[in-house]
């Protein structure tokens, strides 16, 4: 009973998670992070997850879906297919879920992977609780207000007035570490709960989530662990909400991210 007790990121902390290069990295060692997203009919949220997913540290990224040709315009370094994601070569951690439309095939082949996967947006209508409870790696997920109330049965009002239990009861029910988008953001886990205290009313406008979702996934590829993956991800987001020109669209976010990186890496030789 009562209100969880929750963490507030600090700069340093996140800082000091980014997940660096060592001097003999190479793109593998990196991690590769694969992307399920997109559709006919959303073709764009394949690009910005892309282009979220650029900017998380990973080596490489690998994008799986109808939107190949969309991506490789503008992020030619994208490695691209469009079979069974689990015949795409090796991936670190999967993202799946940004205008997936009703791919369930494709989310199912992500969801029986043994490695982290974050699922967003139309993944997490698609996806049941017991699929994700059958999960044998980490999950993360990342519904705004209406999402979870969706997840959870509850009306989008109870989840908006009582943020913290909400998001505290959907990573119970679920297994799945759980970060609840909003103007703050909060993350739950097994191991704690931690508010954001980056976000920005800019980042209110299409598109922004999908940006996130590959975020993450590039920093679980990295090898940050769900809780840490999660609530950086969120960190870095919303300064780069804060850096960005204004008023900003989500392609100007994600470009923003390089920003907010140096931010956090200021300090570090090279
Ligand atoms: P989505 O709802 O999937 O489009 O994601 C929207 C993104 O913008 C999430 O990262 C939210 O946390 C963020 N966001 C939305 N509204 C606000 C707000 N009023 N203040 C700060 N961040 C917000
Ligand atoms: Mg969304």
């Amino acid at each position: 009973g009562g209100v969880p007790a929750a963490e507030a990121l600090q700069h340093a902390d996140v800082s000091a998670l980014l997940p660096r290069p060592a001097a003999e990295s190479d793109k593998y060692r990196r991690g590769v992070v694969g992307v399920v997203a997109g559709s006919a009919r959303y073709p764009g949220a394949a690009v910005l997850a892309v282009s979220g997913a650029l900017r998380g540290g990973a080596g490489a990224v690998r994008y799986v879906g109808p939107a190949a040709d969309a991506v490789i315009a503008r992020h030619p370094e994208t490695l691209v297919s469009d079979g069974p994601p689990s015949k795409a070569g090796r991936v670190q951690a999967w993202t799946v879920g940004s205008g997936l439309g009703e791919d369930r095939e494709r989310l199912e082949d992500v969801l029986g992977a043994r490695v982290p996967v974050l699922i967003d947006a139309d993944g997490l209508r698609l996806a049941g609780e017991a699929a994700l409870r059958a999960r044998r790696a980490p999950t993360v997920l990342t519904p705004h207000a209406g999402e979870a109330a969706a997840l959870l049965g509850w009306e989008r009002t109870e989840v908006e007035a009582r943020r913290l239990s909400a998001v505290r009861e959907l990573s119970e029910r679920t297994g799945a570490t759980v970060l609840l988008k909003g103007s703050t953001t909060v993350v739950a886990g097994a191991s704690g709960v931690r508010v954001n205290p980056t976000g920005s009313g800019w980042l209110a406008t299409a598109g922004t989530g999908d940006v996130l979702s590959g975020l993450i996934g590039s920093l679980l590829a990295g090898g940050l662990d769900a809780l840490d993956a999660a609530s950086a991800g969120a960190y870095v987001h919303g300064l780069a909400g804060r850096l960005a020109p204004r008023p900003a669209g989500a392609s100007d976010v994600a470009e923003a991210l390089t920003e907010a990186w140096r931010d956090l890496l200021r300090g570090d030789g090279r």
